[in-house]
């Protein structure tokens, strides 16, 4: 790694890059998985790869509320698991 001085967005410089955003969002449903917390794929401005990570807080709030509705409902369909909307 070389090191840079300028210093990016932390949410960019600090992260792991994917190319695909298949693979960011494997990376986030292992994440979730393991530590049960609301990630994401995401595409970066900065760099253009994919990252994975928190979703802003406010939209954790709803999307949080929306999980616990869905699970709420009921977990026992079983669903698509690669439809990341947004
Ligand atoms: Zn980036």
């Amino acid at each position: 790694m070389s090191s840079k001085r300028r210093r990016r967005r932390n949410q960019c410089a600090s992260k792991i890059r994917h190319k695909s955003m298949e693979d960011a969002n494997y990376a986030a449903y292992l994440l979730r998985r393991d530590k049960g917390r609301l990630i994401h794929a995401y595409k970066c401005q900065f760099c253009h790869h994919w990252h994975v990570g928190h979703t802003a807080r406010q939209r954790t709030r709803e999307k949080l509320r929306r999980l616990l509705s869905l699970a709420f409902e009921g977990e026992s369909k079983s669903g698509k698991a690669g439809g990341a909307e947004d």
